[in-house]
């Protein structure tokens, strides 16, 4: 063990004496020359970068000391009305002694003054949302030792840096103010840049900054560092609160409650001149994944000048120089560059994971201000995963735990370049992820029509239904102003993998005038539009788009990944192109096949018409006589696609006039085939109106009234399995009932299946079919005891399960629904990830009251939550035996129950 670490030790037991614990526990955490009182595990108490710089310190890297008063006192701040507790106080005070010893400077003194940094550092990252003061300390006495030590230029540029930094943050005075006095000091000395300006012209920046400060607050700037060091922790504490702070947490799900830590660490200088610089570093890059040590600097600059981007980097390597002439600071300062890089590969190792580090070099010497899991990009993440197993730095276990699932969505679409700004005019619910880019258009036939004339379309309506599916199949992309996250609009795009956003409700459609007013412009059919799909952003105009490639790490990956998990993942597939789809992505079945899908292609809407209008049974027989053979081949397509594996197919679900002719046109075209009056049409398609479809005439009541309709089904089904069969294909198909909820319908349904099939199959079925329901009815979960006597397998359906047990329209719930995320009355939107303590409850009383029944039950889910990793995890704890999913999800899925699966040992 080196002498550093063994000082770490002892250092601990030594700042536990010296700062003061309390009952309760410790609150002031300090770090310096090779002691921590913390360490990386402690992210919670200390945050991230707190965390980071207590073991960077006890690992004996150059960090300046400092300590880090913990997330904790966050709360009893707000709590005490903001307020740093007087105890917290006191225990920084005699953390701060211990850093003055070490620097040999102290805080206040006029002749050898110590400066500190204060800063924001939670548990969870949250880049440039809080605030930060640097070169606090100065006041007009202390600025005198600093100019004697280390020249009045940069004393004075130190001093003007403090004030606006402390008037912005701590005092609220609009950082403009500062930035006009300086301009104009600017353009009175002809300076293009600040580094132009001399000691004196700094001098008098600072005397004007000063009276900014005054005439803003109506005091004098606080010349008092201690006062400065307790207002500057007290603004970091309460920045946690500020308005982009809020936004940032609600956008990415992290909870209110975590705090922030702040650290306050003595200064280190990147820009007191020659040999000085500062700048961050990447272990590997994150874009690519690729092991080359990557990053930028500036030379004399301190490092918020590098995040405003007054001056252009320089590249530290030549590995980073991408078109720059700049001379790297590989060839400035070799030995610090080679100290640098030992230190990012020992970092590296040690938190066996690519590492996002800051740096300053002051006359030379190099100091580490930070380090951090480097954020990536989905290619990188998976590339870096593999590539850390590769090198022994990793177990397979955990580089399958390293790769957010949720992550995948942008490797497996297009998405919007990130270099490019982006004009947001609305924003609504991202429904199917990626970027689409097109003209606008109004109505299903007009999509189909541009694009077939080769344009690029984005579908605009106020909702869809399934008699817009073409115009869903030409579109780029589409976007609806109502609706939720498993309305029609959103389950077919997912389905399809096209960018999909729904219920976008600051969005208004004049049909009749075909244009779409939103975030304050009018737009018009053939005006330009981008979705992000990822985001729910839409934007005016034509934005780049990046398509990522999905390399051979990822085939890898998600082979480890296969390997470790327990929870199938198939996919939910309406035709052999999307059955084929979800197959390569690598689905072990179709989950759930959604017939009704098939009856809207232009060809057989009419004859679905023609059936549901039907006024007897004879009429009906008919109608779904000339269905019956494009249902058989539509199968046996899909049958071939899936050769070897389960398809499960459900037999029609949604209410009847979900089918019927919406407008005259379609009216008239329908009262021709009938043979009959536009009127008798109308009267009759009025007379099949219900004032709750959701709850209405669907699912299996359809198949109880009008069996004649399942029977021709599951003909379809037996015939299309018998023929491919015939082919040498092997065939296990799965008959699927919805909305069961009495075991008597499934019973009935059931024994229809049965007499079909003997018919279709004779005596001897060479074909081994199963028989089984969707459990998507509350009544249907809670009695799941009886209705698994009738079942083969249960299947999940949580979209309805979600709309009936929660009493929320999955068409309407749009409206209000991001409002309760919003004020956080819900953390999670039900129909995206399972509500585990009401829906999840349900489902586990009908795994533990169906297997009791059953023990060879097979239990699945084929609700949209089974592309969602948060709830493909609950799948997995539940004991399901698969999740099904649209084809572009099957490798989230994949890879979340492998976590799921690794997270158990
Ligand atoms: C469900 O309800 O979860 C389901 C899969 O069926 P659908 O979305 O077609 O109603
Ligand atoms: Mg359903």
């Amino acid at each position: 063990m080196s002498a550093r670490a063994r000082g770490g030790r002892r250092g601990s037991r030594q700042g536990r004496g010296r700062t003061g614990g309390r009952a309760g526990g410790r609150r002031v955490f300090f770090f310096g020359d090779g002691r921590a009182d913390g360490r990386a595990s402690q992210r919670d108490t200390l945050g991230g970068k707190g965390a980071n710089l207590a073991e960077m310190t006890r690992l004996g890297l150059p960090v300046p000391p400092g300590f880090t008063i913990a997330t904790a006192v966050a709360k009893a701040f707000a709590e005490g009305g903001g307020r740093v507790p007087a105890g917290v106080l006191r225990e920084a005070r005699a953390a701060l002694a211990r850093v003055e010893r070490i620097m040999g400077a102290r805080f206040g003194d006029p002749e050898h003054p110590l400066l500190l940094s204060v800063r924001s550092g939670s548990p969870v990252s949250m880049p440039g949302m809080m605030d930060t003061v640097l070169n606090l300390g100065l006041s007009d006495q202390t600025v005198a030792g600093l100019a004697e030590r280390a020249g009045e230029r940069f004393a004075w540029d130190s001093y003007r840096r403090f004030v606006q930094m402390f008037g912005d943050v701590v005092l609220g005075v609009p950082h403009e103010r500062f930035e006009a006095c300086l301009e104009s000091v600017r353009d009175e000395v002809g300076a293009s840049e600040d580094t132009q300006l001399g000691a004196g012209d700094l001098r008098r920046v600072t005397r004007e900054y000063l009276e900014i400060v005054r005439a803003h607050t109506g005091a004098a700037f606080p010349q008092d560092p201690p006062e400065q060091l307790e207002r500057a922790i007290a603004a970091v504490f309460r920045s946690w609160n500020n308005e982009r702070a809020v936004r940032y947490r609600r956008l990415h799900g992290i909870s209110d409650s975590l705090g922030t830590a702040v650290n306050v660490q003595a200064m280190v200088f990147g820009n007191m001149g020659e040999g000085c610089a500062t700048g961050v570093a990447f272990t590997r890059d994150p874009n690519t994944g690729d092991k080359r040590f990557y990053g930028e600097y500036l030379e004399n600059a301190q490092g918020e000048d590098v995040v405003a981007g007054i001056r252009t980097p320089q590249p530290i390597n030549e590995a980073s120089r991408s078109g720059s002439s700049l001379p790297s600071l590989e060839q400035q300062m070799p030995a610090v560059y080679r100290k640098l890089l030992r230190i990012a590969k020992r970092l590296e190792r040690h938190y066996r994971d690519m590492q996002d580090i800051e740096f300053t070099v002051q006359q030379g010497r190099l100091w580490l201000l930070q380090t951090r899991t480097g954020k990536r990009t989905p290619t990188a993440a998976v590339r870096i995963a593999v590539d850390l197993v590769k090198e022994r730095m990793l177990r397979r276990e955990q580089a399958v735990c390293r790769v957010d699932p949720a992550q995948l969505d942008r490797l497996l679409h297009p998405t919007l370049d990130p270099n490019v700004r982006r004009d947001v005019l609305a924003r609504g619910l991202p429904a199917s992820p990626g970027a689409a880019v097109g003209a606008i258009v109004f109505s299903a036939d007009v999509a189909e029509a541009r694009a077939k004339a080769g344009e690029k379309v984005i579908l605009v309506r106020a909702e869809t239904s399934p008699d817009d599916i073409h115009g869903l199949h030409a579109a780029e992309g589409v976007l609806t102003t109502r609706g939720g996250m498993t309305s029609h609009a959103a389950v077919v795009a997912r389905g399809m993998g096209k960018p999909c956003v729904v219920g976008c409700g600051a969005a208004r459609i004049d049909e009749a005038a075909r244009t779409l007013r939103v975030g304050g412009r009018e737009l018009g059919e053939g005006d330009a539009l981008t979705l992000d799909g990822t985001t729910g952003e839409v934007m005016a105009g034509r934005l780049p788009t990046v398509t990522p490639e999905l390399g051979g790490a990822f085939t890898e990956l998600m082979g480890w990944a296969d390997r470790l998990r327990r929870l199938r993942v198939r996919t939910n597939a309406d035709t052999p192109h999307d059955a084929r789809v979800g197959r390569e992505f690598g689905a072990e079945g179709i989950g759930l096949c959604r017939t009704e899908h098939m009856f809207f292609e232009p060809a057989r809407v009419i004859a679905v018409r023609e059936m549901i209008l039907a006024t007897t049974r004879e009429e009906r027989v008919r109608a779904l006589a000339k269905l019956e053979p494009v249902q058989q081949s539509d199968f046996a397509g899909i049958f071939r696609a899936m050769d070897g594996l389960p398809v499960t197919v459900r037999l029609l679900d949604p209410p009847l006039h979900e089918f019927l002719p919406q407008n005259d046109d379609e009216i008239r075209e329908l009262a021709e085939a009938l043979d009959t009056g536009p009127a008798e049409v109308r009267a009759r398609v009025d007379a099949l109106r219900e004032f709750n479809p959701m709850l209405g005439h669907r699912g299996c009541r359809l198949g109880i009234t009008f069996p004649e309709i399942y029977e021709m089904q599951v003909r379809a089904i037996l015939r299309a399995a018998r023929e491919v069969a015939g082919e040498g294909i092997r065939v296990e198909p799965e008959i699927m009932i919805p909305l069961v909820a009495h075991e008597s319908e499934l019973a009935r349904l059931r024994a229809l299946v049965t007499r079909e099939a003997a018919r279709v199959l004779g005596d001897r079925p060479n074909i081994g079919l199963r028989v089984g329901t969707m459990i998507e009815v509350p009544r249907a979960a809670l009695t799941a005891g009886a209705i698994a006597a009738s079942a083969d397998f249960f299947s999940f359906g949580t979209n309805d399960l979600t709309q009936m047990t929660y009493a929320l329209s999955r068409d309407d719930a749009g409206r209000f629904l991001p409002e309760y995320i919003e004020m956080g009355i819900l953390e999670d939107d039900p129909f995206v990830s399972i509500d585990e303590s009401g829906i999840g409850e349900l489902m586990r009383i009908a795994v533990q009251r169906g297997r009791a029944a059953r023990a060879d039950l097979t239990l699945g889910l084929c609700g949209e939550h089974g592309g969602d990793p948060k709830s493909v995890r609950f799948c997995h704890a539940l004991g399901l035996d698969y999740v099904s999913c649209s084809p572009y999800r099957v490798p989230i899925a994949r890879l979340a129950a492998a976590q799921a699966a690794v997270g158990e040992r």
